[in-house]
């Protein structure tokens, strides 16, 4: 059944778990692109990554958590990731995105939101070229990663469906967009091992929700 929304922000990721730069993130695309809902996809079975260490259930509950008092537009965890992991079938965006726009219909602005960091695997992903038949794609700085592709079929195809972010928020698709402007230097990686080592710098990187969750739950 169609979802009456004209514009949804899609964030996929591990989350494993969520930090302060999935947050910032989130944050300031909503701002930019003010669409009516967020949209969080946490993945079932990554295929680029090996297993995740946080069950589907924990990660979903860190998001919630760390997404509690979110008010700049409707939020929805969609577990629809985690349900084909379950039938043992991989997360690809691009079947997410399909799924996406059957349910949401042809109008809808469907904005997918990443780091930096995918800016560089996005030439890998599963009929990548075909993402922008579906979706726009914004892409957020992140410490250590360029926002400048080397020569190569994604920075050509990126520039030419370069746009505003005004211009996005009645884009239903095609369009590309990077926020250069995000700044958080932090990833799950880092996080899990933080953990493991009791040190106390990941206080400030992570959701106080999140962190209470983290102290009672031995997940990493
Ligand atoms: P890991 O260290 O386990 O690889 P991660 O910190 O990269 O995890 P993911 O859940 O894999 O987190 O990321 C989900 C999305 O959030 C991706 O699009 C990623 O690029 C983006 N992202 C994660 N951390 C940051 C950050 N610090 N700044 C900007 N984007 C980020």
């Amino acid at each position: 059944m169609a979802t009456a929304v004209s514009s949804v922000l899609v964030f996929g990721g591990s989350f494993d778990p969520v930090h302060c730069g999935h947050v910032a993130l989130a944050n300031r695309f909503c701002e930019l692109l003010q669409p009516q809902q967020l949209r969080i996809i946490p993945a079932g079975q990554p295929w680029q990554k090996s297993a995740l260490t946080a069950t589907s259930e924990q990660r979903v509950s860190m998001l919630r958590l760390a997404f509690e008092n979110w008010s700049l537009c409707q939020l929805v965890i969609d577990e629809q990731e985690i349900v084909r992991a379950q039938q043992q079938q991989p997360s690809y965006t691009i079947e997410t995105l399909r799924q996406l726009r059957a349910e949401l219909g042809p109008d809808t602005c469907i904005h997918l939101a990443m780091g930096a960091d995918q800016l560089h695997n996005l030439h890998t992903w599963r009929e990548w070229e075909h993402l922008f038949s579906y979706a726009n794609l914004c892409v957020a700085a992140r410490p250590g990663f360029s926002l400048d592709l080397s020569a190569g079929a994604v920075r050509d195809v990126w520039k030419q469906r370069a746009t505003s972010a005004e211009r996005l928020r009645s884009l239903p698709c095609g369009g590309t967009l990077i926020e250069p402007d995000l700044d958080w230097d932090v990833s799950a990686t880092q996080l899990r091992e933080g953990l493991m080592r009791h040190n106390p710098a990941i206080r400030s990187l992570v959701p106080v929700k999140v962190l209470d969750y983290l102290q009672q739950h031995t997940i990493y």
